[in-house]
């Protein structure tokens, strides 16, 4: 049956999966006949859910909705082309507006995904002459932009501050002064998210800024944890610190808290207008559905009322009595994301797989997403849950992991 070559490759494929799974490493979807809740629906099974990244109950909002409707009926579902080629339809404007305003920067851009985002900007800003130097964590988008820049490329330890400044003086020795060369420009770049994904910390910015200062460095910070949560009105971390307008590059998503959907980046006027003209996958790349840009400029004025400020509060709320009932927390959760570290791989599937008997859906978060040996069970935490839901999580878990964190 079938072509030889072909059947070759499947085998090939067959052999590569089987290696997969003898690692604990497969993975595979789970289809969900419901919208994204703090309930799930999973093979007619309702499931409390604590995968989720839409932080506020957003996703399934009717102001988005209702505002993602509009668009449609207005501006259709396709945008046609690349903003660039068949002109730019007025729901991007009015949300890089929006996103500008709300970040207190110049201007903004938005992209398909915050992925697309990593990948263009990194891109366009920095190639092999240059150093980008990445904390140890960041997101695998921003690690695959690095490389695909063909920039040369150091990690330092997270957020350890020596291990970057170490880093900084060496790349200091290793790249000439920023030349007046404008096409060989000579430059550092590090880069870092504000509350990380898998972990859910939070980078010193303050003190990352006065490094990259000291070393003329310049700083990319991802917010995609932070943004609609952390800070006034969820503006993000580095918004809360004061220290946004030291920041060159500042990126995030409209796919989590925001409950939409694309990327985008705030900052001055000249890096969006370089932007638009470099970002390979801003140029070569039908822009979004509109209605999916209509919902995320709804979602940052939703942020900015009163109800979105009770939004954000409940889930604070929600985080600190996960955190009250839970013994030995060392430290504040900083954001919404609680990592709940097992180690091995096999054994944090059981636990998701337990959780799930429980009709609890918790992930099993496994290399490559996190380093080997390092797998977890990772559970966020929405302004959608409630009290109940967070003592009924906390049962499941105290006779499931043997909690020491
Ligand atoms: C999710 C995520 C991204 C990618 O954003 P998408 O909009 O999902 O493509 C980028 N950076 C970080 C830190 C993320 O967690």
């Amino acid at each position: 049956m079938g072509h030889r070559a072909v059947n070759d490759f499947n085998s090939e494929l067959k052999h590569r999966l089987d290696a997969i799974r003898e690692q604990n490493l497969f993975r595979e979807l789970r289809r969900v006949d419901s919208a994204q809740g703090p309930r799930i629906n999973i093979g007619g099974k309702i499931f409390l859910n604590f995968s989720s990244n839409d932080y506020l109950g957003l996703a399934n909002d009717p102001i988005l909705k209702e505002a993602a409707i509009k668009a449609i009926e207005k501006f259709g579902i396709g945008a046609g082309a690349s903003r660039l080629i068949c002109g730019s339809l007025t729901p991007f404007h009015q949300l890089e507006e929006t996103l500008a305003d709300f970040k207190r920067t110049e201007a903004a851009l938005t992209f398909s995904t915050g992925y697309a985002t990593a990948i263009g900007t990194i891109g366009a800003l920095m190639g092999k002459d240059n150093i980008i130097i990445l904390d140890k964590l960041v997101h695998a988008s921003i690690v695959d932009a690095a490389k695909l820049s063909s920039a040369k490329l150091r990690v330092f330890a997270h957020n350890d501050l020596n291990d970057l400044e170490d880093k900084l003086k060496w790349a200091g020795k290793n790249i000439e002064h920023p030349t007046s060369n404008i096409l060989h420009p000579k430059r550092v770049l590090i880069v870092t998210e504000s509350i990380f994904s898998m972990d859910g910390d939070a980078a010193p910015l303050r003190e990352i800024v006065a490094l990259k200062e000291k070393y003329g460095a310049w700083l990319m910070v991802d917010e995609a944890h932070a943004t609609g949560i952390i800070g006034e009105n969820g503006c993000g971390l580095a918004d809360e610190l004061g220290v946004g307008g030291q920041i060159e590059i500042q990126m995030g998503t409209l796919g989590k808290a925001l409950g939409a959907s694309g990327g985008y980046i705030c900052g001055s006027r000249a890096l969006i207008d370089y932007l638009v003209n470099r970002a390979r996958s801003f140029i070569f790349s039908t822009a979004p559905v509109p209605a999916a840009a209509a919902a995320a400029t709804a979602a940052i004025q939703f942020l900015q009322s009163a109800e979105g400020e009770r939004r954000q509060k409940h889930l604070r709320a929600r985080v600190a009595e996960f955190q009250s009932q839970t013994s030995n927390r060392k430290s504040q959760i900083p954001g919404a994301i609680i990592p709940i570290l097992i180690g091995d791989e096999s054994k944090a599937v059981e636990a998701a797989a337990k959780l799930r008997e429980q009709n609890i859906f918790v992930p099993a978060i496994r290399y490559p997403t996190v380093a080997r040996g390092k797998a977890r069970l990772r559970v966020t935490l929405s302004a959608s849950h409630s009290t109940g839901d967070i003592s009924t999580l906390i049962r499941a878990l105290e006779q499931i992991v043997n909690r020491k964190s």
